[in-house]
């Protein structure tokens, strides 16, 4: 396919998921009432969920599963010293232009070379100005009076509330290196360009995890890393030929690291980042010494060597990776199963530790007693599982909404089930159907998610 149809399909691809996901309750545009807020979204009944269970299953990875991680929850307004000392204040800028007649604004790095150095707006042609650089970093004031002395920024990045506290957790935990810390939390920044969705956002969240090592081991470490990450993805059930590496060549590197790989994925709009991998080396810990003027060395008890640790971060968007499973997850199908070969559905095969809802519990009918034992079924289930319950349209039709919001698995309740206490299971993915008994559902379920293999 030419790359002006790649792009049209991309866009039609991105419009469908947005629309799901309005439709559906996932994410709707910030403040709509008012026209929305460009650069923020709000989660909806199922986007929270499908948010919370990323950030879980990641935090599970990170600190369950790891027992040299543990976990932080810093404050999102830091001391403004922290930001000089990272080098935010001075290095972390996008390049600017605008349009003198559209009005405009570009990142200059993401327009056509041709146009920049014309001089000429992409989009109509329009004198643009010059080059300059601009601060994503949000800035406050904290305290009643507008002054410099209250200038407060809002974090660009997790972080530096894990670097400043790093001391504080090696004593009241007693960590040894190598160890990690992990955090998922608000960042914000003054994007010049929001679009794509939520790819892109002013106010997003991150899952940051910073493994402190001794300078020397950090390469194996970094490589160690990038192993993991990769194979939590894999793990996830994830369309993998859609995820690939990159490294950053010199020029893009940030300001503090030694190495930096991403992990990119193919969304709709194309190759994209979705979490970067970076060896930060002794960087951070160094500043901070300097800016704060304490000591950060760590000691090592057995051998009494002092050293500045050097650090490996795994960064990755938790807004950004909703994103990803939506588009990983979104696929229409054709089905043929009442005779009619032009029946579609659109069906979001989440994994089921991710899915929202993980079971469904319909009533063939309302009536005779169905319904009443769909919800004492309901009732059994919501002890372990997320459930929903809806009694209300044809059950093919009931069947589509819950394919639609990637509910793994359904429940129905029909006239055998009252002679012989067993209930249709439906399997989302292959719309195979079983006979269970209600009383082994727990169980049952249990295993399928344990088992869950995508079969597309
Ligand atoms: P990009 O090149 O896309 O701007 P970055 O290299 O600046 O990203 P990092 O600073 O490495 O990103 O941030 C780590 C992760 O945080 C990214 O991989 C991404 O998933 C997420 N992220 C960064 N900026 C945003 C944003 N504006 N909106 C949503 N997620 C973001």
């Amino acid at each position: 396919m030419s790359d002006s149809a790649n792009e049209y399909k991309g866009k039609a691809t991105m419009e469908k998921i947005t629309s799901l996901a309005k439709r559906r309750g996932f994410v709707f545009q910030s403040s709509e009432i008012y026209g929305g807020q460009n650069g923020a979204w709000d989660y909806g009944p199922l986007g929270i969920e499908l948010k919370n269970r990323i950030a879980q299953s990641w935090w599970k990875e990170m600190t369950q599963l790891n027992e040299d991680i543990v976990g932080l929850d810093a404050s999102i307004l830091m001391h403004s010293r922290v930001w000089e000392a990272s080098g935010h204040v001075e290095n972390f800028t996008d390049p600017l232009v605008d349009c003198k007649k559209c009005k405009s604004r570009f990142r200059a790095d993401q327009i056509p070379e041709e146009a920049l150095s014309a001089k000429k707006c992409p989009d109509c042609e329009g004198e643009l100005t010059d080059t300059r650089k601009f601060n994503l970093m949000f800035k406050t004031n904290i305290g009643p009076v507008e002054d410099s002395a209250g200038l407060i920024y809002l974090r660009p990045e997790t972080a530096q509330g894990i670097f400043v506290n790093y001391k504080n957790v090696i004593q009241s935990n007693r960590m040894k290196i190598p160890f990690g810390i992990a955090q998922i939390g608000k960042a914000f920044r003054n994007e010049i360009v929001t679009k794509n969705f939520i790819f892109r956002t002013c106010e997003f969240e991150q899952m940051e995890m910073q493994f402190f090592v001794k300078p020397g081991t950090d390469e194996e470490w970094y490589n160690e890393w990038k192993k993991r990450r990769w194979a939590y993805y894999e793990r996830l059930g994830l369309k993998l030929d859609h995820f690939r590496w990159r490294q950053h060549g010199p020029d893009e590197m940030s300001h503090y690291a030694k190495d930096a790989w991403d992990i990119e994925y193919l969304f709709p709009m194309g190759w994209r980042e979705l979490e970067g991998i970076h060896n930060r080396s002794d960087y951070d810990l160094s500043r901070h010494t300097e800016y704060s003027g304490k000591d950060l060395q760590y000691i090592d008890q057995e051998s009494n060597e002092r050293y500045l640790p050097f650090i490996v971060e795994t960064s990755a968007g938790l807004t950004r990776n909703v994103l990803m499973v939506l588009c990983d997850a979104y696929d229409e199908e054709q089905v043929a199963d009442k005779g009619n070969d032009d029946d579609w559905r659109t069906v979001m095969r989440f994994h089921p530790t991710l899915a929202p809802v993980t079971v469904a519990v319909l009533p063939l009918m309302k009536k005779d007693g169905l319904a009443e034992m769909a919800q004492d079924i309901r009732r059994e289930l919501k002890e372990d599982f997320a459930t929903d319950y809806d009694q209300s349209g044809a059950i093919g039709r009931r069947y589509r909404r819950q394919d639609e919001a990637g509910t793994p698995f359904c429940v129905t309740v029909d006239y055998e089930s009252k002679d012989d206490g067993t209930v249709t299971l439906r399997f989302r993915d292959s719309m195979e159907q079983v006979r269970v008994n209600k009383a082994e559902l727990t169980e049952r379920l249990r295993r399928e998610i344990k088992e869950y293999k995508r079969a597309k």
